[in-house]
């Protein structure tokens, strides 16, 4: 199993950092996690298209974690030459946010319906709701969701993937909680969205101080990764992105506090699981 950091920047444009997105591959399948801004460029990137994408989880509905989910979905459509069906997994609300965005992207479903003699078939979206426990299932992958805590967005999920017997968590925006420590214990990597308090403190502005109370800091994710024991750290949606050269100051907080292995991801980062010597 492996996991690519398709996006690792934060809610603003970056010209380095594409947003929210993780990339898993495990038995044959591929899972998209979040489809923030740029994903499919960096799907396109890591070699794969829609095409190749067996579901896609959404661990919360903040739009830097959804930027691009209507390209999804109109990607994956027109990419077709046989009817398909878009799997998406997500919290409750999933299926309010795709029916609104089936909704915004009507007019362009008919103009192409018009257009293109070959294309008979609107776009199939089939949502699952998660919120605690088995999430998906097949050919040997198991997807498990845990509710996470990310007030006042709720409600939002992590997700730990299992693959003869190696386990990648991608835990989106959180701070430490019961059901993160659950998809965490034993993980071979725990990928997690970051902020380093002392640099965002370091910006004179309100709203970015507001950030501090509902994302994870280096500190910890440190001691959520050495709660669960976890092989390997990724660190990803930097905030505020790292200048460059900083990247190993980011690990080292990390470090105070876990003894395992800690990647500072940049765009198509790729971990492979496991990593365990043991
Ligand atoms: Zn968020
Ligand atoms: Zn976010």
């Amino acid at each position: 199993m492996k996991v690519t950091t398709l996006g690792t920047g934060w809610p603003l444009p970056d010209a380095a950092r594409a947003g929210a997105s993780n990339l898993v591959e495990a038995g044959g399948q591929r899972f998209l996690v979040d489809t923030g801004r740029g994903v499919l460029m960096r799907l396109a990137a890591a070699g794969a298209g829609m095409g190749q994408v067996t579901a896609v989880f959404l661990t919360h509905l903040h739009s830097d974690h959804v930027n691009d989910f209507n390209d999804v979905v109109t990607t994956s459509w027109i990419g077709q030459f046989t009817p398909g069906v878009l799997k998406v997994i997500g919290p409750t609300g999933t299926q309010r946010f795709v029916d609104a965005t089936l909704a915004m992207l009507e007019d362009d479903i008919c103009w192409r319906l018009d257009h293109h003699a070959d294309l008979t078939w609107r776009p199939e979206v089939e949502v699952t709701e998660v919120t605690d426990g088995v999430a998906f299932e097949a050919d040997g992958v198991r997807v498990l969701a845990a509710p996470t805590e990310h007030k006042p967005v709720h409600p939002t999920v992590g997700y730990r993937f299992e693959h003869e017997g190696a386990v990648v968590v991608c835990a989106g925006d959180t701070v430490p909680c019961d059901g993160l420590d659950r998809l965490c214990a034993g993980a071979d990597v725990y990928v997690q969205t970051v902020c380093r308090r002392s640099a965002v403190e370091a910006i004179p502005s309100p709203r970015l101080q507001d950030i501090l109370d509902y994302h994870s800091d280096l500190v910890q994710v440190g001691q959520t990764a050495a709660r669960g024991g976890v092989g390997t750290v990724v660190l990803t949606h930097l905030i505020p992105p790292p200048a460059p050269g900083t990247e190993a100051e980011w690990a080292a907080e990390v470090a105070e506090h876990f003894a395992g292995t800690i990647v500072v991801a940049d765009d198509l980062t790729v971990v492979e699981a496991p990593l365990r010597s043991d």
